[in-house]
C-alpha cells in the first residue's frame, strides 16, 4: 500500500491509499485501503492516517479512524499511531502492518508492529522547508 497524508497552507487536510492488495487474495476482494477508517481517514479539524498492512485485520478495528480520534482528544501524531498499532496488536500479537499519522500542525508520527522480518518501517516527509523529500524511520512495537 501507499498511504499519503497532506496537509496544505489553508490547513485543509487529506488522506488517501492505493494498493495491489495482498498477496493471493481472493478475486474480488476488496481489503482496507478503500474502507474509510480502516485505510485512512482524515478529518481537517484533527489530523490524518493512513495505514498499510494486514487488511483483514484492520478492517476489524480501523487503526486509520482510532488514530485522527485520539489527534482529536490531544494525542500527539505518534502516540496517536502507537496506539492504534497497540491496541491491534492485543487482539492480534502477529499483525503485520505500520500507520501513518500527522496533525492540524504538520507534525507527524507512525508506529509498526514487530514480527520476524520487520523491525522498522521507513517513510517519507516532505514539506516547503526542504528541498526534497527525507525519508524517516521508527522502531516497531
Ligand atoms: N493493506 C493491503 C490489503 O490488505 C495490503 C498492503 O498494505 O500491502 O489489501
Amino acid at each position: 500500500t501507499i498511504g499519503m497524508v497532506a496537509l496544505d497552507r489553508d490547513g485543509h487536510m487529506a488522506a488517501g491509499t492505493s494498493t495491489n492488495g495482498l498477496t493471493h487474495k481472493v478475486p474480488g476482494r476488496v481489503g482496507d485501503s478503500p474502507i474509510v477508517g480502516a485505510g485512512a481517514f482524515v478529518d481537517s479539524s484533527a489530523g490524518g492516517a493512513a495505514a498499510t498492512g494486514d487488511g483483514d485485520i484492520m478492517m476489524r478495528l480501523l487503526p486509520s479512524y482510532l488514530a485522527v480520534e485520539l489527534m482529536r482528544a490531544g494525542a500527539d501524531p505518534s502516540a496517536a499511531c502507537k496506539t492504534a498499532i497497540s491496541r491491534i496488536k492485543r487482539h492480534y500479537s502477529g499483525f503485520f502492518g505500520a500507520i501513518i499519522c500527522a496533525n492540524t500542525t504538520g507534525h507527524y508520527g507512525a508506529a509498526c508492529n514487530k514480527v520476524p522480518g520487520f523491525s522498522q518501517f521507513h517513510f517519507m516527509v516532505s514539506n516547503s522547508e526542504s528541498e526534497s523529500p527525507l525519508m524517516e524511520y521508527v522502531d516497531c512495537l
